[in-house]
């Protein structure tokens, strides 16, 4: 599943392509996704794109008086081929910007491409999400703050998107190890201290993937239409029974919220 690094990396390949060029019309092959495709688009024929951003996972196409809302979903990617590129079985929607088209290839899906009129931080997706973890907002102070009368696991609480947006599991897992903390630790118990580490903790370990180029997903291609690839060497993720490479004994992995944790039971408490 794309992730955050995957949905950041793709962004920044559109902005560059797509801001400033006008948008000509749109071609839905298959409008069953996650959500239907309104056939409403068709009025987006003639806005000038203005900016990509993103909120969590979602990437918000800024036309200037709404947002072309895109999400990858499972399986979904984007890109920025020359117009009148032959469309494979998964094709299923095009962003047509003259010479050129943004394309959504998404096997499973998933995806979603959804109009928000007016301003997208509002739209019922994305109003609800928590704090963008690579944003000045996620800093020791908000973390600790957020973390207070949690009784939840530490691990389950930084994958909870109302919390912290898009840190998913290999992150999640990545930066507890690297600030010494134990996955099923209550988040309300983590100190101040902790809170200093683990906030550094997630900025380094998405930082780190976004300059690998993205991430995981072996269907995931980039924007230009490049392999991303997850050259991180992880710490902890996957390696259950190998060696931690801090202190050599061997890495755990548990289950909680039905998705796998991986840890060092002594580098981590
Ligand atoms: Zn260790």
């Amino acid at each position: 599943m794309p992730e955050l690094p995957e949905v950041e990396v793709t962004r920044r390949g559109l902005a560059s392509r797509l801001a400033g060029r006008v948008i000509s019309g749109v071609e839905v092959r298959e409008a069953r996704l996650r959500w239907p495709i309104s056939a409403d688009l068709r009025r987006l024929a003639g806005r000038t794109v203005k900016a990509v951003r993103r909120r969590g996972k979602y990437l918000l196409v800024d036309c200037g008086d709404g947002h072309l809302i895109l999400h990858l979903g499972m399986s979904g990617s984007l890109r920025v081929l020359p117009r009148g590129t032959p469309a494979g079985k998964h094709d299923h929607f095009d962003l047509v910007l003259g010479d050129c088209l943004l394309r959504l290839r998404d096997p499973r899906r998933f995806g979603a491409v959804l109009w928000a009129p007016g301003d997208a931080t509002q739209h019922r997706l994305i109003a609800h999400l928590g704090v963008e973890p690579l944003s000045r907002e996620l800093d020791p102070r908000r973390l600790h703050k957020l973390t207070r009368g949690r009784r939840t696991a530490i691990k389950l609480f930084l994958m909870d998107a109302r919390q912290i947006v898009g840190v998913g599991n290999i992150y999640a897992a990545e930066s507890l190890f690297l600030a010494g903390i134990a996955p099923r630790k209550r988040a309300g118990r983590l100190s101040e201290q902790s809170c200093v580490r683990l906030s550094a903790a997630i900025k380094r370990t998405l930082r780190a993937a976004i300059r690998a180029g993205g991430s995981s997903l072996r269907d995931f291609v980039g924007s230009d239409g490049a392999h991303g690839c997850f050259q991180l060497r992880a710490w902890v993720y996957d390696r259950a029974g190998q060696a931690c490479r801090k202190c050599g004994g061997a890495i755990r992995r548990i289950v909680q919220g039905q998705r796998a944790t991986y840890y060092c039971p002594v580098c981590q408490r």
